[in-house]
């Protein structure tokens, strides 16, 4: 095929380095070799039916997408000589957040990556809502600060989300609601556990791996000013937006395999509800 051409031709070896956006959903996956993008994708998760066996559907999700994820990015593997994978493990760096040291090479662009990514760390807290009315129905998220950023500073407990409307109105003393600072940043336990899982799990397959956040991407994705989509977001991730991109890109929709026969379907749904058994027992025990 033309891809192992082009490699063939090529007598160096060269980095090809795969960026994958894991959403729950929807996947992008792009490599980038040589100044160019080699492959790019965008694949639709398939809705899968409820098994009534498990615990919870949530944890049956999880594993699903986990393997999904695993399985796309095996398949790049088979045509493509990947030598470094990189996913985002999540939307903001908590760490950073809490201990803000910018130091080497981010001490130029420090602000801006700092801002942005409590910027996504507030979005999740607030669940992507206006603070200002429950009922508030818009999308245009702005951060506001409590006390003014001279006064109360940049700490998350300063901060809240407000929509472009309801953040003019509080800056302008007309919000009825009055909102108090909070008395210290608290620890929380986050979130997006698959893709932290995913990581562990893709590190023991390709122990060239690396991770990033979702503020990185946003940010790399605004200064190429490339299109929100997610092959966009799997290119930014790769970590080399500038590259040729290809004319086209794949667009892969799971369909739901054809009907196995009822012992065969028995048998995975039992085969995958001891699996997921078993890792609960493996947590108690680690408790
Ligand atoms: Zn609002």
């Amino acid at each position: 095929n033309t891809i192992q051409l082009l490699f063939e031709c090529e007598n160096k070896t060269q980095d090809v380095i795969l960026g994958e956006d894991a959403g729950s959903e929807n996947v992008g996956l792009c490599a980038v070799g040589n100044g160019k993008e080699l492959y790019s994708a965008e694949v639709k998760i398939r809705g899968q039916e409820i098994v009534k066996l498990l615990s919870t559907r949530r944890q049956m999700r999880r594993v699903r997408r986990s393997q999904a994820h695993k399985r796309l990015i095996a398949e790049v593997h088979k045509i493509l000589p990947i030598s470094k994978v990189i996913i985002e493990v999540a939307s903001f760096d908590i760490q950073k957040i809490k201990n803000p040291i910018i130091k080497g090479k981010e001490y130029r662009q420090g602000e801006m990556y700092g801002w942005e990514n409590i910027r996504q760390y507030i979005l999740f807290r607030d669940k992507y809502q206006c603070q200002a009315k429950k009922t508030c129905k818009n999308k245009n998220f702005e951060v506001n600060h409590i006390e003014t950023r001279m006064t109360g500073g940049n700490a998350p407990n300063n901060l809240n989300l407000l929509c472009k409307e309801h953040h003019q109105d509080y800056t302008d003393g007309k919000l009825k609601k009055k909102f108090v600072r909070g008395e210290s940043y608290k620890h929380q336990t986050f979130m997006n556990t698959m893709r932290w899982k995913l990581f562990k799990e893709l590190k023991a397959i390709y122990p060239n791996i690396s991770l990033t956040y979702g503020y990185i991407t946003s940010i790399v994705r605004k200064a190429n000013k490339l299109p929100k989509s997610h092959r966009n977001d799997a290119l930014c991730i790769g970590g080399n937006p500038k590259v040729e991109r290809l004319d086209n890109y794949l667009q892969i929709k799971q369909v739901r395999k054809k009907k196995r026969n009822l012992a065969e379907a028995t048998f995975q749904k039992e085969h995958i509800r001891r699996k997921l058994n078993a890792k609960q027992i493996v947590r108690k025990e680690g408790l």
